[in-house]
């Protein structure tokens, strides 16, 4: 069954509708056409469902908190796992430690002081703030995150001095939001000054992690991050390169699982004030932020009405706030009414799990998950 079929089947709404075959083909078919390897960033979105789709396609996964962490161990208990985030405490690198955390991603000096207190074996890559083009970018990753060159070389000598800590490498998540040639060109200037730098601190087979941000365009969901161009525009390691090129590794979260998750509910009410129409819809962005996070008209399909006479509607829930809008002044059927259901697509990553869920205490939507299982 598509998902399509799916949603028009749907009689309670809201409803969250996960597509896990999409997924598993999606993931897959990325993994295909990259050298580097993949790890899933899973603040995008840690459904348990979700992230035991995407475990056996990737490498590994990204985690940015000790819930995270806790959750996602459980969830998997095989997976590698990398341990990124600006503030961890001191309890979090711990239970890092405890989990089996392959990488920790050391944030600042202090932090790098608080893992080495704790005196137990680490492996390290450092996150650097690197000033490179970003130009194109929904979102710099600058400002607190990581360090500069001269923090840099001073975490770099004290794994050094230190007798448990072990330097893999550099880590760089500069910016959200980059298509495939800006996301290549970003990650040329990452490696060009990485890996010298890597060989001056005499750091063997060392290991770069470009991050995430892939771009997932909401104006245009069939505009798709070039995975294919992307990775044959990466050098792969160990072909043709220096002995002192490194080995790649990259953490996207959104382009991954956005694409496989739909908000489906349906029409309340259809009303027309000061010359504007809205309809208002059960439930509300308190079960998906991302329109007004982003500040984009979400994308959607009306499932139950294919008149292709259309007519300009906003899309509204049921919050007391003017800003609860999916989407504004957007052509619907011009015989949109009550009963009427619409399926909010890109919903699988930075929706449910970003969302304010308990504002106005509206019921919770259901969950479905179309799970064939066969990849
Ligand atoms: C959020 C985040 C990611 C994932 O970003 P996407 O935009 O979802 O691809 C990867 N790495 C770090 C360090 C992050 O903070």
């Amino acid at each position: 069954m598509t998902p399509d079929e799916f949603m028009r089947g749907l009689e309670c709404f809201p409803a969250y509708v996960y597509d896990l075959d999409g997924l598993r083909e999606h993931v897959a078919s990325i993994r295909n056409v990259l050298g580097p390897e993949l790890f899933y960033a899973a603040k995008a979105n840690p459904d348990p469902a979700i992230l035991r789709a995407v475990a056996p396609h990737v490498d590994g996964i990204e985690v940015a908190s000790g819930g995270e962490l806790a959750h996602v161990r459980k969830t998997l208990p095989e997976a590698r796992l990398a341990f990124g985030g600006p503030g961890k405490t001191d309890e979090e690198l711990a239970l890092a430690l405890d989990l089996g955390v392959e990488r920790i991603h050391v944030e600042s000096p202090h932090e790098l002081a608080r893992l080495a207190a704790l005196n137990r074996p680490a492996q390290i890559l450092l996150r650097a703030n690197l000033k490179l083009p970003t130009t194109g970018a929904a979102l710099q990753m600058s400002g607190p995150f990581g360090m500069d060159e001269q923090a840099l070389s001073a975490c770099a000598r004290a794994i050094t001095d230190s007798p448990h800590l072990t330097l893999r490498g550099i880590h760089a998540h500069l910016a959200s939001g980059l298509d495939a040639p800006a996301m290549l060109d970003l990650a040329k200037h990452i490696i060009d000054w990485a890996v010298p730098w890597l060989e001056r601190h005499r750091v063997e087979d060392p290991e770069i992690n470009l991050g995430g941000g892939m771009a997932v365009d909401y104006h245009s969901p069939a505009q798709r991050f070039d995975w294919k161009a992307y990775g044959e525009g990466l050098p792969a390691y160990g072909e043709g390169l220096p002995a002192s090129a490194a080995k790649l590794r990259i953490e996207p979260g959104r382009a991954l699982t956005a694409y496989h998750g739909w908000y489906v509910t349906d029409v309340l009410d259809v009303k027309t004030t000061h010359g504007e129409t809205y309809a208002v819809l059960r439930g509300g962005t308190q079960h998906l932020r991302t329109p007004v996070t982003k500040g984009h008209n979400q994308p959607f399909t009306v499932v139950s009405n294919a008149s292709e006479d259309v007519r300009p509607v906003t899309l509204v829930g049921q919050l007391c706030t003017p800003k609860d809008v999916f989407a504004r002044d957007v052509p619907v059927p011009a015989t949109l009414r009550p009963g009427d259901v619409i399926a909010f697509a890109m919903a699988g990553a930075y929706a449910w799990n970003i969302s304010h869920h308990d504002f106005l205490m509206h019921p919770e939507p259901a969950f479905h998950y179309l799970d064939r299982g066969f990849i």
